[in-house]
């Protein structure tokens, strides 16, 4: 997926009917998103970075104004909208004050009103063969027999939740994400 379609997917998500109803709700819609002069929104913004603070880090959400993803994980469509959805979840989570875990239940809430039907498979990105042959252009991929060990061990991997960090950050909760 290109840059500039990844853009328009947040963007859409952020101004859809079930996020503007829960921005409402919270009673500070415009607070979240901002424009400039020309109606051109500023923030929240997504930005697309070579390498990401780890290997296995597809996203981060930095407060409620800024998502990164990683350039390889941008090698497969559905992943990339999924780590969207995940790290939109970040951003209105920290925007909403709801407290709770950065991917505890009230993250859990924010994730399943965005992504109703996905918000489980949301929690965690999924290497595929592209994904890995990008990954290994930029990380060192551990591989057996020619194979990327994580898409090889996929279903162990997943299963246990090794990809979930968290770091805190100057006082900014940094949620990292594998998507997570
Ligand atoms: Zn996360």
């Amino acid at each position: 997926m290109q840059r500039k379609t990844a853009e328009r997917y947040f963007n859409e998500l952020m101004m859809s009917p079930r996020v503007i109803q829960f921005l409402d709700n919270l009673g500070f819609k415009q607070l979240f998103i901002k424009r400039d002069n020309q109606g051109n929104v500023i923030s929240p913004k997504l930005e697309v970075v070579n390498k990401t603070s780890g290997a296995l880090v597809a996203g981060e959400a930095y407060g409620s104004h800024k998502i990164c993803l990683a350039k390889w994980i941008l090698a497969d469509d559905q992943q990339t909208k999924a780590v969207i959805r995940h790290e939109l979840a970040h951003l209105l989570h920290k925007f909403s004050g709801m407290g709770g875990n950065s991917h505890g239940q009230e993250y859990n809430s924010i994730l399943k009103m965005i992504s109703p039907n996905r918000w489980r498979k949301d929690r965690h990105w999924y290497p595929t063969v592209s994904i890995e042959k990008a990954r290994s252009k930029v990380h060192r991929v551990p591989m057996v027999n020619g194979t990327s060990m994580i898409l090889k061990n996929r279903a162990s991997l997943t299963k246990s939740r090794r990809y979930v960090k968290n770091v805190k950050c100057n006082n900014l909760v940094k949620a990292k994400s594998l998507s997570k």
